[in-house]
């Protein structure tokens, strides 16, 4: 571990909050910890576009001097300070933080430097998080496996020839990798919770409104949403409550109070079982979907029975419309796309091109600044837009969507708590496995999608190994159940606590601190050579 001895950034949040307030270590320690694991992994694992060392030990350096001051003012103010004082945050690269830059993993947006803060960079620092820097991410969001980043593909630390999931790739890698204890990522269709699946971390999106996104580069309106990365679901639901919450200046963010439950997710493992007695669990049959590996339905099969050993009750349910998630999925994303990227013009945002009249300037712009998948996607946006199409396509698309949700609701109308299900089909893939044939990348998320369309609050926990990569489970639930939902997760994490599984750390992390080792992108074109 060279220059962390301590093992610092192995713990998880929650550990370091109470040693900062111990004054065990400081913000700065902590933060210098974790900063030099990112930049020796970084050539390796590619998680991180920008790492900003010098704003991050500034904020260290506050966050200590606050804490500092809240000792003189004697134990009640430093139990005041915010969980996530003082604690190291990784953000996807479409957050604004003011002065840096935003990429969202495309080239349009090169040298382009946010002019303000989002609401959720805002709400971590008033938290007194320390951010870390931007991660790597799928083009505007539009993948699953970060390969589709302008900036070259990352590794999964699990094995470095594979990929992380996406398109919050970074952000997962990031926290699985130790760079940092807590994440933040967006998921339109499974960007969250496929990656954490993939990486064998904590990743949930939160219910449709839960958090503004203000100032946070949009995909598909209708269904993004940000949410949090974490090893554990303690750490995850901390984060959560910090971002959460109305914000004016995003008016689908819902005016819903946000939980105190969120922080108050049981330290005991006893009592972290003990909340899963009674619960109704449902176990969608359509879920266990065509093509799914036999290792992966076995760890959730086995998770399954242990929530049941632990006295929840689970029943095989029918969301009949699953099949029709896909199709209507990739009617809906990529024509709010369409309109959301229409916005990138070379005039407003980014390097554009200067040398013809305005319009040749705005093709040229576009034409060399979006990478394949997006314009795929703004082709097919567009068409299912256009007059004439309209009402068979998009409006079409609309109406399923509502069976969609109808399928679920009939569940928590029926009292059903929350939904089992796995978060994605397979384990992590190879490089280059999914990219010549767009629908197989596609169906990355068929078990992940339907509950964007729906609005729902899903979370991924890591539920053991299959072939030695991690598996995910993934929990359903009603609109702004969030707390339960975590506090199903932190009851099955308590269940299983002592597996074995659970002590296996990323079994290639090592390897991706050689200073004179491949980095993806030479790993990509290796495969792709090979293949
Ligand atoms: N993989 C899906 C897509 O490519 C979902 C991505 C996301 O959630 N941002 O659209």
């Amino acid at each position: 571990m060279g220059s962390d001895p301590a093992g610092l950034n192995r713990r998880p949040g929650h550990e370091l909050a109470a040693g900062l307030r111990a004054g065990d270590f400081s913000s700065l320690e902590l933060t210098d910890v974790h900063l030099a694991a990112a930049e020796r992994d970084n050539r390796g694992l590619h998680a991180w576009l920008t790492i900003d060392a010098e704003g991050a030990r500034a904020q260290a350096a506050a966050a200590d001097a606050a804490l500092v001051a809240a000792r003189r003012d004697g134990p009640v103010a430093v139990a005041a300070l915010p969980p996530l004082h003082g604690l190291p945050v990784a953000l996807k690269d479409l957050v604004s933080v003011e002065g840096g830059q935003c990429t969202a993993g495309s080239r349009i947006l090169e040298g382009y430097r946010s002019p303000y803060d989002a609401h959720i960079t805002e709400r971590l620092r008033t938290a007194g998080a320390v951010i870390l820097g931007k991660t790597n991410m799928d083009e505007f969001a539009m993948g699953s496996s970060t390969e589709h980043s302008a900036y070259g593909p990352t590794s999964n630390p699990w094995d470095l020839d594979r990929v992380p999931g996406g398109s919050s790739g970074g952000s997962a890698v990031a926290v699985a990798a130790f760079h940092a204890p807590f994440g933040i990522g967006t998921d339109t269709g499974g960007s969250i919770r496929q990656p954490a699946a993939l990486c064998g971390i904590v990743g949930m999106k939160p219910t449709y409104g839960r958090v503004s996104r203000y100032g946070i580069v949009a995909f598909a309106s209708s269904l993004d949403q940000v949410g949090p990365f974490a090893r554990d679901s303690r750490d995850a639901a901390t984060l959560l409550h910090a971002v959460a919450g109305r914000d004016e200046r995003d008016s689908t963010s819902a005016p819903v109070p946000v939980p105190d439950r969120l922080l108050a997710l049981a330290a005991s493992d006893d009592a972290a079982a003990g909340l899963l007695r009674g619960k109704r669990l449902g176990l969608p049959r359509e879920y266990f979907v065509a093509g799914m590996e036999p290792g992966v339905e076995a760890r959730v099969r086995e998770a399954v029975a242990a929530l049941e050993a632990a006295g929840a009750v689970v029943e095989e349910v029918s969301l009949p419309h699953t099949d029709y998630g896909l199709a209507t999925y990739y009617i809906v994303a990529p024509a709010e796309a369409s309109a959301n990227l229409a916005r990138y013009d070379g005039i407003r945002y980014g390097p554009g091109m200067r040398d013809g009249d305005t319009l040749a300037n705005v093709l040229a712009t576009r034409g060399r600044g979006f990478g394949a998948e997006v314009k795929r996607r703004i082709m097919l946006g567009t068409y299912a837009l256009s007059a004439g199409y309209y009402d068979a396509f998009y409006l079409k698309a609309q109406k399923v969507r509502t069976l969609i949700k109808a399928d679920f609701d009939r569940l928590w109308a029926d009292g059903f708590d929350a939904l089992v299900a796995p978060t994605s089909p397979t384990v992590a893939f190879r490089f280059g496995a999914r990219l010549a044939d767009p629908v197989s990348m596609y169906l990355s998320d068929a078990c992940t999608l339907p509950v964007n369309m729906a609005g729902l609050p899903g979370v991924s926990i890591p539920c053991g190994l299959s072939e030695g990569m991690p598996v995910g489970l993934q929990l359903i639930g009603a609109p702004w159940t969030e707390a339960e939902l975590f506090e199903l997760a932190r009851g099955y994490e308590a269940l299983t606590a002592d597996a074995a599984w659970r002590t296996v750390e990323p079994t290639d992390l090592a390897r991706a601190g050689d200073p004179d080792g491949p980095t993806p992108m030479d790993r990509a074109a290796a495969l792709a050579g090979a293949a």
